[in-house]
């Protein structure tokens, strides 16, 4: 067997869809499994987006490479949105758009980091970002927080762990997998922190759409114009207009940096699917009336199987703001059935009771599990019942 290289050694797959793809193995085994892995809407992309990209692929248009920054439509319509969001104004050139989020924060860990450069990374964090520092030579510096601070760091949690090495910090606000959302106070002194520093602040706003309950989010980089300066935003169209298969995220912020982004997009993916950006352009341009729907039904849901979680035994968790997660700690609930440990209960429910979770070992928090609630009322509820059933039974 040729020898791989060093760089995809030490990498970890995904846990989130590692988890999918066995729970899906069990279903086509016939076994009927409740998922609550995904990180993606349940919902269809909405009619008017879908239409955008079937007039896309008549007219021919879709047919072509476009910029490898992506359609000048696009960036316009994206930095139209994000004024309208943040208030803060971008350029069309420092606007580049990306095959998803993921691949915006990929290009820019490459593009940033050297070997050994530190990137503070709070914990719980989303599964793909230390996986991405590592595969730029980068080193992820994990900044530990706690469910009684809602998994929000401060100041002098970073301050702890900053070196002489740090080059960038990642925010996400609401969070994956906590829902936690930053408030305006705590990012202004975390963005003031990062300033007299000199660290990069990669602010992923992905959910920033899906607020619960009253609760709104705002960027940090509507915090001051210095802070909007120390920050790349990225962003995408995946959770709030359900277009997680479309594959369109986006980056802003400083020319030079978005600049060396599109330079190597342009070496490795030319540019993000051409019909793809077109229906993207209707999503922002276009109704926001379905996203505000789904961001209803993420709402219902989350207020209805939120106290049916708070009834098994062991559990405690923060009640989300945003995003579609729970994030329970459940280490009490495991050792209540015997588990040494949540990972193996993690298994046991998938196995066992048919419902798929994601352990929190891959989020850096290994007492806790990540439920999604991006499924349908009554599949949460059946799922919730069967988790309450098999812990009052191995109890
Ligand atoms: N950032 C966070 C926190 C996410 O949860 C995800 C998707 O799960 C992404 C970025 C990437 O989204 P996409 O690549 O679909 O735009």
């Amino acid at each position: 067997m040729v020898q791989l290289s060093k760089r995809v050694t030490n990498m970890s797959p995904s846990a989130t869809f590692a988890i999918a793809a066995k729970a899906k193995k069990l279903k086509d085994q016939g076994i009927d499994i409740l998922s609550l892995s995904f990180g993606e809407p349940d919902f269809v992309t909405p009619k008017s987006i879908q239409e955008g990209a079937i007039r896309a692929i008549e007219s021919g248009a879709a047919s072509f490479y476009t910029p490898s920054a992506g359609l000048p439509q696009l960036k316009e319509a994206i930095c139209a949105e994000t004024l309208q969001t943040t208030g803060v104004k971008y350029a069309p050139t420092e606007t580049i758009v990306t095959d998803g989020a993921k691949y915006a924060l990929y290009l820019l860990f490459q593009v940033l980091l050297n070997t050994g450069d530190e990137v503070l990374i709070p914990a719980p964090y989303w599964v793909s970002y230390p996986e991405q520092v590592k595969l730029a030579e980068g080193q992820p510096v994990f900044v530990e927080t706690h469910a009684a601070t809602k998994y929000k760091v401060t100041v002098a949690d970073l301050e702890a762990k900053r070196t002489v090495k740090t080059k960038a910090l990642v925010i996400n606000t609401p969070s994956n997998p906590t829902g936690m959302i930053y408030t305006k106070e705590e990012l202004t002194a975390i963005g003031n922190w990062a300033v007299q520093h000199d660290i990069l602040i990669v602010a992923d706003d992905i959910y920033g759409k899906l607020v619960y309950n009253g609760y709104t989010s705002v960027s940090i980089v509507s915090m001051s114009e210095a802070i909007k300066k120390q920050t790349i935003l990225i962003n995408g169209v995946s959770k709030s207009y359900a277009m997680t298969g479309w594959r369109i995220g986006y980056a802003l912020g400083n020319e030079t940096i978005i600049q060396r982004m599109t330079d190597l997009a342009s070496h490795s993916t030319s540019n993000p699917s051409a019909v793809a950006q077109y229906a993207a352009i209707e999503a922002l341009t276009g109704s926001q009336q379905s996203t505000e729907e789904m961001r209803q039904a993420f709402e219902t849901r989350l207020n209805q199987i939120y106290p049916l979680l708070m009834k098994i035994p062991g559990v405690t968790c923060e009640k989300p703001e945003g995003a579609f997660y729970l994030f329970p700690d459940v280490s009490e609930t495991a050792k209540l059935c015997g588990y040494s440990n949540v990972t193996d209960f993690a298994s046991a429910l998938l196995e066992q009771a048919h419902v798929a979770v994601v352990p929190g070992i891959g989020f850096g928090a290994p007492d806790n599990i990540r439920l999604s609630y991006a499924a349908d009322l009554l599949v949460l509820e059946a799922a919730m019942k069967r988790i309450h059933d098999f812990v009052i039974e191995k109890m």
